[in-house]
């Protein structure tokens, strides 16, 4: 197995990074991290709106397990990571956004921005991966961080003969969608100190934020974020026909008439509410091919929920099953 070909993370949200961080941690220094948007970071995402920030994807960690802990603690000493609110049960929050936290996870590895795979294929020394731009990369182990079901896309092909079993766990993965309103204000809004609001909200909405109060803004922005359910049922609406009803259904919280701007924010796979409990998947084929991802949640995990900490754990856990089958 040659040295000269690099091991490949397809996904660069907290799954693929984490992994990328752990293999690094044990030694192995040719590993690429493609990327298909902009930003390493997935749903750990920030938009800028003229001098203000919005997070619109996750908002806050929360932790259970100890690992996840320690990871935490370590960037509240860097000071990138703080407490934001929840007395007994904390919500942490990244000092400058959930995007700019990704990018320094990222910060010392080599990353492959809007560069998206599009075909895996095994060649002598691994696989062979194609690109939308129609390059090819060289691997000698590949993990899959994108989620579930557009992994299994690029599972899915003769060339690979990945078993069924394989394909239909990945099938029993269910992501429900999230519509995310981002709105630029011209005043303070009357959320709670903390700029988060997520009780005692009318159907459908199940979160507001204001990220001056949060203090990632330097201008009053607001998300607001969807149930699943109400995303689902509105989800090929048009956007403008979008954000009217998400004005029209938290009109009491927040006042639309000092809204400057107004954007829509749709994530097709936002939140697996039917999930794994294997932190990944081996493909066994004869070069490494993993599959993980926040769907995938410990065996342990007390949660029964997917989010940035079951991300953490997939990551760590394929990164350090991929050092064993590499030895
Ligand atoms: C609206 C919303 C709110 C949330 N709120 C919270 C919260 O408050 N707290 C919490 O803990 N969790 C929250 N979550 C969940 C949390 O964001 C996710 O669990 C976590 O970020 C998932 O990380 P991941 O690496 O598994 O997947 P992702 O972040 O989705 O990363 C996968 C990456 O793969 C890339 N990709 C896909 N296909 C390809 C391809 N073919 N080639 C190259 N790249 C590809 C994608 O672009 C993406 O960047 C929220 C999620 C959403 C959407």
């Amino acid at each position: 197995m040659s040295d000269q070909v690099p091991i490949v993370i397809i996904g660069g949200g907290l799954s693929g990074i984490m992994a990328a961080r752990k293999l690094k941690e044990k030694g192995y220094q040719d590993i690429i991290l493609v990327e298909k948007s902009r930003s390493v970071g997935g749903r750990m995402a920030t938009r800028r709106i003229e001098k203000g920030k919005i997070d619109h994807g996750a908002q806050f960690f929360t932790v259970r397990t100890e690992k996840f802990q320690a990871f935490v603690d370590e960037w509240i000493e860097n000071a990138n990571v703080k407490h934001w609110f929840g007395d007994d049960y904390y919500r942490y929050m990244s000092v400058d956004g959930m995007n700019a936290f990704a990018k320094k996870l990222a910060e010392d590895i080599s990353v492959r921005l809007q560069t998206r795979i599009t075909e895996i294929k095994k060649n002598t020394t691994g696989y062979i991966l194609t690109t939308d731009e129609g390059e090819a990369i060289n691997a000698r182990a590949v993990i899959v961080t994108a989620p579930a079901p557009q992994a299994k896309t690029l599972l899915e092909n003769d060339n690979l003969k990945v078993d069924t079993k394989v394909l239909q766990k990945l099938d029993e993965i269910v992501f429900q969608p999230c519509l995310v309103g981002l709105f630029q204000m011209q005043q303070p809004t009357n959320l709670p100190n903390s700029g988060h609001l997520d009780s005692e909200l009318p159907e459908g909405v199940m979160r507001l934020v204001d990220h001056e109060k949060k203090g990632i803004s330097e201008i009053p922005t607001v998300s607001v974020y969807m149930t699943g359910e109400w995303s689902k049922a509105h989800y090929q609406l048009g956007d403008e026909a979008v954000l009217e009803k998400i004005k029209q259904v938290t009109s009491a919280y927040i006042d639309f008439d000092s809204a400057l701007s107004s954007q829509l924010k749709k994530w097709r796979y936002a939140e697996a509410v039917q999930f794994l409990r294997q932190p990944f998947l081996n493909t066994n084929q004869e070069y490494p091919l993993l599959v993980a991802g926040d769907a995938f949640l410990h065996s342990q995990d007390p949660a029964n929920r997917t989010r940035l900490e079951s991300a953490f754990v997939s990551g760590i856990t394929v990164g350090g099953e991929l050092v064993k089958l590499l030895k």
